[in-house]
């Protein structure tokens, strides 16, 4: 997080004279000292001197551009800098883009305040002149209002910084498929071309044969070294320890494999596995721990998403997870969905420590696979969906409470989590099913519907968000009004 830069880009003119431009460095200079220091902001602000001519602002902008370190550029109005001058620099620039609305000064002086205070402390017409322009360039950003010292200001900086950063992993993204989507699924396909286009994803095929190659290559030091992993990180709750190495032994080959083609997410298909002799369980949730993403039944899309998110809420480590709306809980006043999957949960977002299990699977005709089991935590919590809408990408988030899960389930050994959406069973299920939504989702402990909101502003793709405030009514009209707007994009 640390080594995502953000230039600061401060906005002034000649007019008000040398002292005045100095003034302003020093300012900007204790501002950038600050936000390094806020624990509210993950990523590192770099200080520029300020701005006062179109030539300065075409340049600086051109510089975040070609820094891949620069994960994006937040400008801010010290004094009142001529928007015509920014027309250049704003429509050339393609990092994401921050506007903060403050002011150096908290309060007005008022026995002392005096010209000399004005001409430093002009954000206040400054910051309009500027959110003009970039309204009328019709330009994707964020505009965050308040002192730039106080702890909810500082928070959505954060919130928006984490966003830039999975923007920027979004438009590196390498998805491997192993294998194509389930025969006959229509919300796990989507436009790869378009998915290149819009989030900057290579979605990349390879056939099961180029990983079983890979698997029968693993040594039996590969699979001791890795079953050692998993006894110190889980509980070996099986005899059948066969099973699981070949589970160390499919992890091995699928990370080589991964590492080697600089993929940051896969899915499998388990209708397609050839001489895989288990569909990876346990194998696809410890690459998930340790960050990859993760879809199912060829679901690139929830993979990716798996991935970019994980990026997002490093640091935070609550749990981010590919999920599924398994099973309903339809108990009159006291409904719930189980999340879970046949194997495929991270362990990420348990409350215990995860027990490796080695059970039959109904599906996929292969030998039984081993899998961590285990109960996920209490907490809110988002869940998450991306579909392609054929014409755009749609995002989708409900805000949902993960409860303690009071049953033990000994005849279903999968990881679960056991949620109430917002604002109740009946509002959210209709949202999400009138939006679209697909039944993989990724569930996330570590980020909020903003975090989302803001991601989904920098990719440009549309956001719904079903949350306590949610009518079915004003929901359908939404997506009534999208539609006509997004075709119009
Ligand atoms: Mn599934």
């Amino acid at each position: 997080m640390k080594n995502s830069v953000f230039y600061f880009v401060v906005g002034s003119q000649f007019l008000y004279g040398e002292e005045t431009l100095v003034e302003i460095d020093k300012h900007s200079k204790i501002m950038v000292d600050g936000f390094n220091a806020d624990k509210n902001i993950p990523c590192t602000v770099k200080w520029f001197p300020c701005v006062k001519t179109s030539e300065e602002i075409y340049d600086i902008m051109n510089r975040a551009n070609n820094d891949d370190n620069c994960a994006g550029v937040i400008t801010w109005m010290h004094t009142f800098s001529p928007s015509k001058m920014w027309v250049k620099g704003l429509m050339a620039l393609r990092k994401p883009y921050l506007h903060l609305n403050t002011q150096f000064n908290r309060e007005i002086p008022w026995n002392d305040i005096d010209m000399d205070f004005m001409n430093l402390n002009q954000s206040a017409h400054g910051d309009r002149e500027h959110g003009y322009i970039a309204a009328r360039l019709r330009l994707n950003r964020k505009v965050i209002v308040g002192y730039w010292q106080d702890e909810d200001f500082t928070a959505q900086m954060g919130v928006w910084m984490r966003a830039a950063v999975g923007a920027a992993e979004s438009r590196k993204l390498r998805v491997l498929r192993i294998s194509d989507n389930m025969r006959n699924v229509a919300v796990t396909e989507g436009d790869k071309v378009e998915a290149l286009i819009k989030l900057g994803w290579s979605v990349d095929h390879y056939g099961v044969g180029d990983i079983i190659s890979e698997v029968e290559k693993v040594t039996e030091e590969e699979i001791d070294a890795q079953m050692a992993e998993y006894e110190k990180e889980y509980i070996m709750d099986t005899e059948n320890i066969e099973a699981v190495r070949y589970q160390a032994k499919e992890e091995v080959a699928l990370k080589k494999f991964l590492d080697r083609g600089n993929f940051k997410a896969f899915h499998t298909n388990f209708e397609d596995l050839q001489g895989l002799r288990q569909l990876p369980g346990l194998a696809s949730q410890d690459l998930m721990k340790k960050g990859y993403g993760f879809g199912a039944e060829g679901d690139w899309k929830v993979a990716a998403m798996t991935r970019i998110m994980k990026v997002m809420a490093q640091g935070i480590d609550k749990g981010t997870a590919f999920m599924e709306d398994y099973t309903l809980h339809l108990e009159k006043g006291g409904e719930m969905i189980l999340g879970a999957h046949m194997l495929e949960v991270c362990p990420s977002i348990a409350c215990e420590k995860p027990k490796i299990q080695v059970h039959p699977l109904g599906i996929g005709d292969r030998e039984d696979p081993a899998r961590l089991v285990f109960k996920a935590k209490k907490g809110s919590a988002i869940v998450v969906s991306l579909i392609d809408m054929g014409d755009r990408f749609r995002m989708i988030v409900n805000d949902i409470e993960c409860q303690t899960q009071e049953n033990d389930m000994p005849k279903l050994p999968v990881a679960g989590v056991l949620w109430k959406p917002l604002p109740d069973f009946k509002t959210s299920a209709a949202a999400w099913i009138y939006a679209g939504g697909a039944h993989h989702s990724v569930l996330s402990y570590d980020l909020t519907a903003e975090h989302m909101r803001d991601f989904a502003e920098i990719m440009g793709i549309e956001f719904v968000y079903i949350n306590k405030d949610t009518k079915i009514p004003e929901f359908r009209r939404e997506l009534e009004y999208n539609d006509v707007i997004w075709r119009n994009k």
